[in-house]
Formats: structure tokens, C-alpha cells, sequence
């Protein structure tokens, strides 16, 4: 349908609609009709491609074929179990990735796009989805379109539609019909599209197409964005193919050794390849996802939504975080504490009669009534206004008298906003009325004005000095209203009318959370679009700033400096005052090339390039434009700073968890190694069948591994500087302590089967394996935390209990059972048997908590000295 060759009155009749929208019945039929506005995902898995790419992999493969033959040559029971024991693995792995993906799922949903709509002539905030054609949307600077829609009335609008058309020019919306001919997606301006974001203005508009009928939905194939892999999966990625190299190469030695050594061909490949398949870690990079969804999840649960995954785990690296003022480290709970109104009243020819502060106020400004009787607007705005009621000025009255004929919407790099109203009188017809920051406006005033200025700014600066927000309000009249509304040319030559002051108290929790960053190597940094001396007087509430070294620069002086400059400063400044949005992005590069980790919290729509270039970009869920949060790696749902701080804490966490969960994995696959490998070294017989190797791969790495990622914080989590992104993660030791301890796994295995052995016990084989598996679960108690167990205390981590509990019951299962000691080859240990295999194993625990125990005084003796 040529929607934008069409008149209003056939449009909203074709649509079944009127300017003051739907009613809702018809909406909801509406909605069940035509589904849902949303572009499908094609590249969804179905659970039949997750349960393949889950059997698909190489080793497991050679796996399944090698039991089938030796099924057919030989026992049959042992091809039965590995192949059930391989089914079990792939089911536990399809879970988990269902479980991931349902978790991704739910984060993209609680990110998902609102609309703000007309139906019945209310406007109704509704999730972007459920909108139908005909439905009025309103749309404003910030918004992203929610559908594709047809404008009917606009007030300065234009819309950025690169991610359509590729086209980086703002194109500027109408509302008329465009004459007949034929016009490309970026020339029919009285039409925006799904997915193309408002830049300035505001307007209304019909949607006329939603979900996959939208011009975005008929390309979606093209547009699906691929799936992000993390660094750390990146990395544990190309490691995972060397290891696998390397690991084969030690099965392959294993497989001759034992055949030269008399075992038979079918056993020795069997088992070298359940060794592979065991030691081999190709899913960490899979439940290394699982742990950063999961642990998205929780950090949803303390009002951080996270957008991209990998933002879950570079948290923990961030070394500053760069906020707002308003509303992030303020309650943007704005009340007017003063107001100053000038004597010279060179134009009072108008509403000046009395008060005409007052009245410029309750003119100038965007605040509608809820319906509560609350003021519903802009926090700075609904300030002013409360005032102006509470001093009894009359809106509806001044707004019939001096209707809104147009306006210059405030935007934050001119830092001011201009409305433009009908007058009843003859010789001045057109009033307009400006309100902004101060020092903008006094670049703005009369000549004759101008001379006032330095008496202007005394009391500015005594307001602001008090941590006051100063908003100026100046006027002029002019005989017509100008064709084309040039910003330049209506805001100058103004006649300052008063100014007022008003205070956003600091939040208590952010002083805290200052505290917090900085204990943890964190610098926090306030940018603000306010007076620096406001700004510097809020820093100083909050700790922000502590010394006279701390020092705050405003944008104009950051705008004086070269990137060179720059960079050797920035280091120093802990307040950014008057700044541009677009001088985000400076202070970003500027930190960055020192090697920072940069955490970027924004709310407009030129917010948007400073957060997609920061390491994080944190955009704000209550009063964020859409556009800052499609451009965000995390939303803050409460807008608040000291969320940042605890999502630094949980993230710090999570990856904790993630390297713990690695060195159990990697250490228990290396003890499995060095047990197989060293045992012919020994003259010993090989310790473990292939279904105890995959047995404990199964059951003893996987249960007790995954209740890791339930572990408390360590209690310095907030105490030690952030970590360094670029670190190796095997650095830090965690190499060595696979090596060793895998090493003393294996052998204390041996060791026990070789008395056993020696003593011409029967059970030697049963003993050796449940060695290996208690050893493991010893390892996982130490693993839990930096500070020894016996410290953080057995039951800190109640899943991990759990998943011990359950695992020891399954090795008793099979030890204890007849019909598993058939399976399993397993014979039932005497207690004697049970507590010397309890007493070995044991082993580990006690050298790593020695471990742990040496590395920790050896940390105190450095601090010491
Ligand atoms: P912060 O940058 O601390 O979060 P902010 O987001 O309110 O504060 P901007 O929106 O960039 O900052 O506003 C910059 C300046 O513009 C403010 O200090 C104020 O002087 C002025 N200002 C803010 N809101 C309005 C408005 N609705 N009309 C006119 N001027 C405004």
C-alpha cells in the first residue's frame, strides 16, 4: 500500500481509525488477528538441531562407532552403557542449552521496546509488540519507531534511518501527502519506519504495517544479528583446539602402550578414547555461556538487564565509571528552592503586569496533568511548574490567552528550550518565551542586557554554589511567526526575566557506592550538563571529589584541549560540567588510551555512539530513551548508580565462579590423564574401565562443577583492583595448580591400586576408581573459595552440598548395588576398604587447603613488609 501518496481522512478511514486512536476492543481483535508486532528469529535452534549438534561432535562419534564395533566382536553390555552414558551426556547438555537459551530469551524480553500510544484519546504506555495498524503512536526524540507508520501531525521531527537505508543524514518527517511519483524508502517523508530511531522533535503518527509486514520484517533474513561470543569464550575457544591436539596425542601414546603391553586392540582404543572424549573440555565455551546467562539472570533480579552477554563478564574489569548527575547519582527529584527575578523590565508590555516569572514558567514546558492530578513530565520541568501552581498561577487560563503556536524542543546541546505564543496584543503579536541553563542564556540576551551579566552571575553562582540547578527564563517579542524556525534566530536578543534554583538532593546509597568503587580500584566520574559549580558541590556530597587534586573541567575548557592535552589530564578529573553528549566519547578515548575500563552511563539519544564505544555502556531504564538502550550493553532498571556498583560486584563474581569452575574441570580431566598415563610406567594393570572414565566425567565433574557457580563472593571481591582483561586466565598460577594437583589425583589413584594389588586384594579396581571420584569432590570443597574452607565455612554454598551429597550416593549406587556392580564392574568395599579409600583420597583436599594456606600467608607477609 502507497501509505504516503494518500490524504489523512483515507488513511484513517482504510485504517478504521481516528487521530484520537483505536478503542481497545478493537485493538485486542486487532492483535489476535494479526499477531504479535515482532520479526521472527530464524535462526532459532529447534530442540531436534540442539539435540544433533549435541551427538554431532568428532570424538563422540569415533566414540559410538568404536562401542558398536566392539558390541558386535565382543560385550555387548559395555557398547550398551557407553552408549547410554553418551545419550545421558548429550540430554544433560541439551538441557543446559535449553536453559540458556530460555534465560537469553527472558533478558531479551525484559529489554524489549515500549510504545507510547493514543486508544479512546489516552495515551497508554504499551510493550512495543502488542501495537496493531491504526493504533496513534506518539513519538518523540529518543524513541525508536515501533512499527512502520504513517505521521499525521509533526512538530520538527527528524528521523535517523541509516539502520534502513544506510543513509546517515537526519531526514525531517511531515505530515502531508507526498504528490504522486515514485519514491524510495528514504524519500517518503511523511513515513517512519520499524527500527529507525526519532533524533529530534516530536509527533503523531498511524502505524500502518507491524512485524514481518514492516519494510524491517521484509529484510529481517538480511538484518539477524549474528550470536556474540564473549572474550573469555574466544579464548577458552582457540585454547580448546591446542589442548584437544595435545590430548590426543597422549591418548594415542596410551593406546600403543597398553597394546604393546599385551591388552587387546578393541579395550585399549575404547578406552583412550573415552579419555579423549572425558578429557577433552570442547563444552566449556558452551557452559561458559550458561554461567554468564545464568548469571545475567541474577543480575536482572538486582536491576541490571544486561543486552549483551559479554557485558556479564568484562564487568568485573571495569576501572572507571563514568555517570551522570541527574537521576543516577541524584534522586532526580527536583523542588525550586529560590527564585530570582529581575528589576529591569524593559518589555512589560505583555503578561507582565504582575509576576511574569511565574507566568513563563507555567507557559514554557512540556508537563502535562496525570491522572492523579500528579504533573507528568520532565523532573526539572514538574519542578517548576509545582512551583508555579503552588504560587497560584492559573495554566489553563495563561495557555488560552497565550496559546502554543511553536516551539524549539530543548535539546541538551543547546541546553535550553524555546516556546512560541500567540498574544492578544496588537503591536507585539508573537511572545517567546526561553528557558535554559543560565550562561547559555546570557549569550543570548540584549545588548543592553548584557551589561547586567556580571551581576546576573553573582547570584547565579551563590545559588549554584549550594548545589542548586539554576534555569534561566528570558523573553522577547517578535511581530510574525518566521517560516522556518531557526534556533540561532529566535533565541537571541532576549530580555532575561528571572531565574530559578532548584535542588536534587544526592542518593544516599550512591555516597556509599562511591566508597565501595574506589576501595575496589574503581574511579567514579560525574558528567553533567549543569553549572560546574553545582556539579562540584554535588561531587563533593558524594565523595566524587576528595581532594583539592580532584578536578573539575567544564566542557568549553575540555573543547580548548587537544586529545593530547587531554589525555595527560584526564587522569585528574573526577567532573565533567557542561558537557556535550558528544564529548562522552572524548573522555572515553581519552581514558581508554591510558589503558582504562570504561563504564559509560547515558540517557539521550546522542548518548548513543558514547555508549556503544565504551567498554560498557549502561543506559538508564526508567527515564533512557529507547535509542540509548538499544546502543547500551546494560540497563539500569532503577537508574540508580549504586546498581552499577553492585553489578561491578556480581560480575566480578560470576567470572570468579567461571575460573573456579575451569580449574575443577581441567584439574579432575588431568588426574584422569595421569592415573591412565602413568600406570604402565608402574608395571601396573590400567586403573579405570572406559565407563568409569566417562562415569566420573559424567556425574563427578559435571554435578559438583555447576554448583560452583552458586558460590558466594570472596570476602575481598570489593577489596582487590579490578582484573585486567587481557590477563591470561591460566596465569595466576591456575596452570600450575591443574598440573600438580591433577598430578597428585592420578597418583594417589595408583598408589592406591598398586597396595591394593600388592596385598592381592580383588577390589583394587573399584577402590582406584573411587579414589579418583572422591578426590575430585575434595578438590571442589577447596576450589570454593581463596580462603580456606574451614574459614568461609562447609555450608556457605547449599547446592554444592546437595550436588555432593548426590553424587556420593551415585558412587555408593554403583559400588553397592548388584545388578550396577555388573554394569559397572564393580565389587561392594568393605568398610575397612571404604574408609582406606576415604583416608587417600582425602589427600588432595588437605595438600591444596596447604596450598591455599602458604599462598595466603605469603600475600600477608608482602602487605606486611
Ligand atoms: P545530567 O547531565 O547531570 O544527567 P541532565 O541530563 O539534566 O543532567 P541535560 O539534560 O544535558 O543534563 O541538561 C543540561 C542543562 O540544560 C541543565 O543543566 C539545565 O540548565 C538545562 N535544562 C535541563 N532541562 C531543561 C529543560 N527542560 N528546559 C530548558 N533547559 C533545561
Amino acid at each position: 500500500m502507497n501509505w504516503h501518496l494518500l490524504p489523512l481522512s483515507e488513511i484513517a478511514s482504510l485504517l478504521n481509525t481516528t487521530p484520537l486512536g483505536l478503542d481497545q476492543t478493537t485493538a485486542s481483535h486487532l492483535l489476535t488477528k494479526h499477531g504479535k508486532n515482532q520479526i521472527e528469529d530464524s535462526k532459532k535452534k529447534t530442540i531436534l538441531q540442539m539435540i544433533l549438534s549435541q551427538l554431532s561432535d568428532f570424538m563422540i562419534l569415533i566414540l559410538i562407532t568404536a562401542a558398536i564395533i566392539s558390541g558386535i566382536i565382543g560385550d555387548i553390555t559395555d557398547t550398551v552403557i557407553i552408549l547410554a552414558i553418551v545419550v545421558i551426556n548429550a540430554f544433560v547438555g541439551l538441557i543446559q542449552e535449553y536453559r540458556a537459551e530460555k534465560a537469553m530469551e527472558a533478558l531479551k524480553n525484559m529489554a524489549a521496546n515500549h510504545a507510547l500510544i493514543l486508544r479512546e484519546g489516552k495515551k497508554f504506555n504499551i510493550p512495543a509488540s502488542d501495537l496493531v495498524t491504526g493504533d496513534v503512536v506518539i513519538l518523540e526524540a529518543g524513541n525508536i519507531i515501533p512499527a512502520d507508520v504513517r505521521f499525521f501531525e509533526t512538530h520538527q521531527i527528524k528521523a535517523d534511518e541509516s539502520a534502513l537505508t544506510g543513509e546517515s543524514n537526519n531526514v525531517e518527517k511531515i505530515s502531508e501527502e507526498l504528490s504522486r511519483g515514485d519514491y524510495q524508502l528514504g524519500d517518503r517523508s511523511n513515513m517512519g519506519y520499524k527500527g529507525t530511531s526519532i533524533t529530534s522533535g516530536r509527533g503523531l503518527a498511524y502505524v500502518v504495517a507491524t512485524g514481518m509486514k514492516t519494510e524491517l520484517g521484509k529484510i529481517a533474513k538480511m538484518l539477524q544479528t549474528d550470536e556474540i561470543t564473549t572474550p573469555l569464550q574466544k579464548r577458552l575457544g582457540a585454547f580448546g583446539k591446542r589442548l584437544s591436539l595435545g590430548i590426543l596425542i597422549i591418548c594415542t601414546i596410551i593406546f600403543f602402550i597398553g597394546w604393546l603391553r599385551g591388552e587387546s586392540v578393541m579395550t585399549m582404543l575404547i578406552t583412550s578414547i573415552s579419555l579423549a572424549v572425558a578429557a577433552i573440555p570442547e563444552a566449556l565455551p558452551a557452559l561458559v555461556t550458561i554461567a554468564l546467562a545464568f548469571g545475567a539472570k541474577k543480575l536482572a533480579k538486582n536491576n541490571a538487564l544486561i543486552r549483551k552477554l559479554p557485558a556479564v563478564e568484562t564487568l568485573g574489569s571495569v576501572t572507571y565509571i563514568c555517570s551522570d548527575k541527574t537521576g543516577t547519582l541524584t534522586l532526580n527529584k527536583m523542588t525550586v528552592q529560590e527564585i530570582f527575578e529581575t528589576v529591569d523590565t524593559e518589555i512589560n508590555s505583555l503578561f507582565l503586569e504582575n509576576n511574569p516569572l511565574l507566568h513563563a514558567i507555567a507557559l514554557n514546558n512540556d508537563v502535562s496533568e496525570g491522572q492523579n492530578g500528579k504533573w507528568i513530565g520532565d523532573s526539572t520541568e514538574v519542578a517548576l511548574v509545582q512551583y508555579a501552581f503552588e504560587k497560584n498561577s492559573n495554566r489553563a487560563d495563561l495557555e488560552s490567552k497565550f496559546p502554543r503556536i511553536a516551539e524549539l524542543p530543548f535539546d541538551s546541546k543547546r541546553k535550553c528550550m524555546t516556546t512560541i505564543h500567540q498574544t492578544q496584543n496588537s503591536d507585539a503579536e508573537i511572545l517567546v518565551i526561553t528557558k535554559g541553563a543560565v550562561d547559555v542564556l546570557f549569550d543570548k540576551l540584549s545588548a543592553n542586557q548584557k551589561s547586567h551579566i556580571a551581576e546576573f552571575e553573582h547570584k547565579v553562582n551563590e545559588m549554584a554554589e549550594k548545589g542548586y540547578r539554576v534555569l534561566g527564563y528570558a523573553i522577547k517579542t517578535i511581530p510574525f511567526l518566521p517560516e522556518n524556525l531557526d534556533a540561532d534566530a529566535i533565541e537571541m536578543d532576549l530580555t532575561l526575566i528571572g531565574f530559578a534554583g532548584m535542588i536534587d538532593p544526592p542518593r544516599e546509597e550512591a555516597r556509599q557506592a562511591v566508597t565501595e568503587c574506589k576501595e575496589a580500584g574503581i574511579i567514579p566520574v560525574m558528567i553533567t550538563g549543569d553549572h560546574k559549580l553545582t556539579a562540584k558541590a554535588i561531587a563533593e556530597k558524594l565523595g566524587i571529589i576528595s581532594t583539592d587534586e580532584d578536578l573539575v573541567m567544564t566542557g568549553s575548557e575540555l573543547s580548548r584541549l587537544t586529545q593530547i592535552e587531554f589525555i595527560n589530564t584526564v587522569e585528574k578529573v573526577k567532573v565533567y560540567a557542561r558537557v556535550n553528549p558528544e564529548q562522552k566519547l572524548r573522555i572515553i578515548n581519552a581514558l581508554q588510551s591510558k589503558k582504562h575500563f570504561v563504564a559509560m552511563t547515558g540517557d539521550g539519544v546522542n548518548d548513543a555512539p558514547a555508549l556503544k564505544n565504551a567498554d560498557i555502556g549502561i543506559a538508564m531504564g526508567i527515564n533512557g530513551t529507547e535509542v540509548s538502550k538499544e546502543a547500551s550493553h546494560m540497563i539500569l532498571l532503577d537508574d540508580n548508580f549504586a546498581t552499577i556498583v553492585v553489578a561491578v560486584k556480581h560480575g566480578r563474581k560470576i567470572f570468579d565462579n567461571i575460573l573456579k569452575f575451569i580449574k575443577y574441570i581441567m584439574t579432575g580431566n588431568s588426574g584422569e590423564i595421569w592415573a591412565i598415563f602413568l600406570a604402565p610406567f608402574f608395571a601396573l594393570p590400567i586403573p579405570l574401565l572406559a565407563i568409569h572414565i566417562l562415569w566420573i566425567n559424567l556425574v563427578t565433574d559435571g554435578l559438583p562443577g555447576l554448583a560452583l557457580a552458586s558460590e558466594p563472593s570472596e570476602s575481598n571481591i570489593m577489596k582487590r583492583p579490578p582484573r585486567n582483561p587481557q590477563e591470561n586466565i591460566f596465569s595466576n598460577g591456575m596452570a600450575v595448580h591443574i598440573l600438580w594437583v591433577g598430578f597428585l589425583m592420578g597418583v594417589v589413584t595408583i598408589a592406591m591400586q598398586a597396595y591394593a594389588i600388592h596385598v592381592a586384594n580383588s577390589h583394587w579396581q573399584t577402590m582406584a576408581f573411587t579414589v579418583l571420584c572422591l578426590s575430585q569432590l575434595g578438590h571442589v570443597m577447596v576450589i570454593r573459595s581463596q580462603q580456606s574452607i574451614f574459614k568461609i565455612g562447609l555450608f556457605t554454598n547449599k547446592p554444592m552440598l546437595s550436588s555432593l551429597l548426590i553424587t556420593v550416593a551415585l558412587q555408593f549406587m554403583i559400588i553397592y548395588t548388584p545388578f550396577f556392580n555388573k554394569i559397572f564392574k564393580t565389587q561392594p568395599l568393605t568398610i575397612y576398604e571404604l574408609l582406606l579409600t576415604l583416608a587417600v583420597s582425602s589427600i588432595v583436599f588437605w595438600a591444596c587447603e596447604m596450598e591455599k594456606w602458604i599462598k595466603n600467608r605469603n600475600k600477608q607477609t608482602t602487605i606486611v613488609i
